[in-house]
């Protein structure tokens, strides 16, 4: 058995993990925390309320069922989850309000009826969609970009095919505004999916409108007791493939021996190992624990996704009007990005997501109340004046959420904590607390992003949204995939 570190216990870590122990691989995972999760953590608040402190949407829970039975055991054993319908309840500015229904045909006649797009459009908007992301998803998103090997199986010349479909030079923005110039409310709906890696969709480029498919073609998803169930589940099947986890032991330093890793220093000791895979952020992995070792420097400087202000409120009354997802948008969707992406501030009128699991969970808050997880899109840590921005973002939540609503919030407030992007960067190490790593704000991007694998130091591998194929629990699962690939190659 090699012994393998794994330095971080976030999503992509602990997947890591497991896929490692089932090689054969005798694990080792430094956290530097008290426990696991990273951005997949949890927290409560007095009075009785839980909730899921990052992320909330779930798309493709195959991809968490297959560790399970990678590891010879029964998925439900471990982890359970229902497809959501309705997935989302939107609010427009001009009070409009829709249902995203989980079946395609149900969503587009709601469209139909509630925007006047006909529903035929919708379909067949979606359908592309569908087979753009079936057409692509295997070679950009399951395979290393970086392995010459990658580009001679035959799924890349099918996806060659495919990427031109989309418009290869129009932006996400410009591809919805044609399929739907009817009505730019749907324009706005679909834009934020551009939201889902931490983008701009009036800068990122059209081959992203496939993502609405993971959502509205696939499904979304709910886990049973939440999103930290899956962190959960998969950190008890680790334990019992007799991976250790080391908790509030930081790695310091990756050691290098003969031109290769060969261990870790930790704030406790010194350990040997011949491999090692980071989950850190693959900016500081570089700049803190291998100073000596020449960095990909244009790789580290792409620019980063944008981050999130969230607000966890304990609601002291309930809303019968509300689901599990809920999007308030604003008035003006490109001003947002403008401040976002080239302003680095939050602009006045926010588009505002409610994620609520109480409602599916009722152990998640007590009888009569709500747990609201309230997050809106805001740049990565730059040395903003962040109380100042908290504060100006509160207010405007408040007030998106009053005209939405027909009620003052405020007052139903009963337990409160904020998590804004320092927040998010001292507790998981991304830089700036960008939430998918680099953004996806141009066509090449994706090759763009760290490789699974260090080019320079052999022994040393990386997995989590900030490297290849990017941020987002599926994406981080898939990056676990790809490094165990690369270890048995
Ligand atoms: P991370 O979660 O980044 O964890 C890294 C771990 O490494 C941390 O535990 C950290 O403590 C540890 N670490 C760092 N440095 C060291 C060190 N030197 N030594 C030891 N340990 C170290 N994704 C979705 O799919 N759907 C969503 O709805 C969604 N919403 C989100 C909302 C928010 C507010 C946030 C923050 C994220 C959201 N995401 C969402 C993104 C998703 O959460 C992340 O892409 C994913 O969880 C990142 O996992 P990771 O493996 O990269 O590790």
């Amino acid at each position: 058995k090699t012994p393998a570190a794994i330095i971080g216990a976030g999503i992509g870590g602990i997947a890591t993990a497991v896929r490692l122990a089932c090689q054969g691989h005798a694990v080792t995972v430094f956290e530097a925390e008290a426990s696991f999760g990273g951005k997949m953590h949890q927290l409560g608040l007095p009075g009785g309320y839980r909730f899921d402190g990052g992320p909330s949407l779930f798309t493709l829970p195959q991809l968490v069922d297959e560790l399970f039975r990678l590891a010879g055991r029964t998925p439900t054993d471990y982890f359970r989850y229902e497809r959501l319908d309705p997935i989302t309840q939107y609010f427009f500015a001009d009070g409009t309000r829709l249902t995203a229904w989980a079946e395609e045909p149900r969503f587009a006649q709601e469209v139909e009826e509630k925007l006047g797009v006909p529903a035929a459009d919708v379909l067949s908007f979606l359908r592309q969609s569908g087979r753009a992301y079936e057409g692509t998803a295997d070679t950009f998103l399951r395979h290393s970009l970086h392995k010459a090997g990658t580009y001679l199986r035959p799924e890349v010349l099918k996806a060659m095919a495919v990427l031109p479909q989309l418009g290869l030079l129009s932006t996400m923005h410009q591809r919805h505004a044609a399929a739907f110039p009817q009505d730019a409310r749907l324009v706005q709906l679909f834009d934020r999916f551009a939201t889902y890696n931490g983008s701009d969709p009036y800068q990122a480029p059209a081959t992203l409108s496939l993502i609405p498919h993971l959502e509205h073609g696939l499904g979304a998803y709910y886990p049973e007791g939440g999103i930290y169930a899956i962190a959960a589940s998969l950190v008890k099947l680790a334990e019992e493939l007799g991976v250790q986890f080391r908790y509030q032991e930081p790695v310091q330093e990756i050691l290098t021996a003969g031109g290769r890793v060969s261990g870790v220093r930790t704030s406790r000791g010194i350990y040997d190992f011949p491999l090692v895979v980071s989950n850190m952020d693959v900016v500081p992995t570089y700049r803190r624990l291998l100073p000596q070792l020449p960095a990909p420097e244009k790789t580290l400087q792409q620019p980063r996704s944008s981050s999130a202000l969230i607000f966890y409120w304990g609601i002291g009354r309930e809303f019968a009007e509300l689901g599990v997802h809920n999007i308030f948008f604003s008035q003006d969707y490109r001003r947002e990005f403008e401040a976002i992406f080239l302003e680095k501030t939050v602009a006045d009128d926010v588009t505002v997501y409610v994620n609520i699991t109480s409602k599916k969970t009722a152990a998640d808050a007590p009888a009569g109340h709500e747990n609201w997880f309230v997050m809106v899109n805001v740049p990565h840590d730059q040395g903003q004046d962040w109380p100042a921005l908290v504060a100006h973002t509160r207010r405007a939540v408040l007030q998106r959420l009053h005209r939405a609503l027909g009620v003052d919030v405020g007052p139903y407030i009963r337990a409160e904590q904020v998590w804004d992007p320092p927040g998010i960067a001292r507790r998981t190490s991304s830089v700036g607390g960008a939430l998918y790593g680099s953004s996806s704000n141009n066509m090449l991007a994706a090759f763009l992003r760290h490789p699974n694998f260090s080019r320079k130091l052999p022994g040393l591998y990386f997995c989590g949204g900030s490297v290849h194929p990017g941020g987002g629990i599926p994406l981080c699962l898939l990056s676990a995939a790809i490094v165990a690939d690369l270890l048995s190659a």
